[in-house]
């Protein structure tokens, strides 16, 4: 399968077998055995599974419902689209990558260039993975991106350890991480503030960093969920969430800087780091 750049979605030719690292790897239609330790991998059209401890979307989607924000009636809040920092879809250009770039954990999201490698089985995932043991060479990859997922994974420095081993020297990590973000899912585990963002990526060069989502989200969300927390399903609730989504609207009209005091604020927060050529 190609994407309209040309290059192949998934070049076999970067992977290795996720258990025993070898890279000599044989693939047909229905399964990718390694040579090295015999063990097959299956196929499915447009995913392979280096891994059948995967979830399903459904699964996965359904664990968020459990917190009283989602269970929405009939009204969902329309937010504002105000991201600050680049945009997923203009990184490739932006950072003149014309190789690799993986998108880590991204769920239904897709970008064009992107291969997706998700532990979750979503029809746009095109390897299906553990990030903690990603199935691609050593210093294969010119771009990853993980947008907003490290704090659904308890131990996100293996993760870290992971982008670092795949990632060829000069090439590039986008990462997004809540900062001050309400937990939102039975898996939720970490959050970070910019200072300890910086010091996870220690081992790389500081490209750019600042505040994705900012202080209108964290106020937003957390009022909306306050309200469901304290009321009752049934009118008074809905007409309180109805009231706070026009009320706090103007939240948003706040531009939002890079200083470390509007990052401290901030819903969600981001670094692009490059890893140093040797
Ligand atoms: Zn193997």
């Amino acid at each position: 399968m190609k994407a309209n750049n040309g290059l192949e979605v998934v070049d076999f030719n970067l992977l290795i077998c996720p258990a025993c690292g070898g890279s000599a790897l044989q693939v047909d239609e229905a399964q990718v055995v390694c040579s090295g330790c015999g063990k097959a991998y299956r196929k499915e059209p447009g995913k392979v599974f280096f891994t059948e401890e995967y979830f399903d979307v459904d699964n996965w989607e359904g664990k968020s419902s459990e917190f009283d924000l989602f269970k929405r009636e009939s009204f969902v809040p329309k937010r504002p689209d105000k991201i600050g920092g680049p945009r997923i879809k203009d990184l490739r250009s932006m950072l003149k990558v014309t190789g690799v770039a993986l998108n880590l954990g991204g769920g239904a999201d897709s970008y064009e260039g992107f291969t997706n490698i998700d532990l979750g089985r979503y029809p746009n995932v095109h390897i299906v993975s553990s990030l903690q043991n990603i199935p691609y060479k050593d210093a294969s990859v010119d771009l990853v991106v993980s947008n907003s997922v490290l704090e659904h994974i308890y131990d996100y420095k293996s993760v870290i350890e992971e982008i670092y081993r795949v990632l060829k020297p000069g090439g590039y990590l986008y990462l997004s991480v809540p900062n001050l973000c309400m937990r939102h899912h039975e898996y939720d585990y970490h959050r970070w503030t910019m200072p300890g963002l910086v010091e996870l990526l220690g081992e790389f060069e500081l490209v750019d960093h600042g505040f994705c989502r900012g202080v209108a989200y964290s106020i937003d969300t957390l009022m909306e969920a306050l309200i469901v927390h304290k009321t009752q399903p049934g009118f008074f609730r809905e007409s309180l969430r109805r009231i706070w989504s026009f009320v706090g609207r103007p939240f948003y009209w706040i531009d939002g800087d890079n200083s470390p005091e509007y990052a401290a604020m901030s819903q969600t927060i981001y670094a692009i780091v490059r890893k140093q050529e040797e």
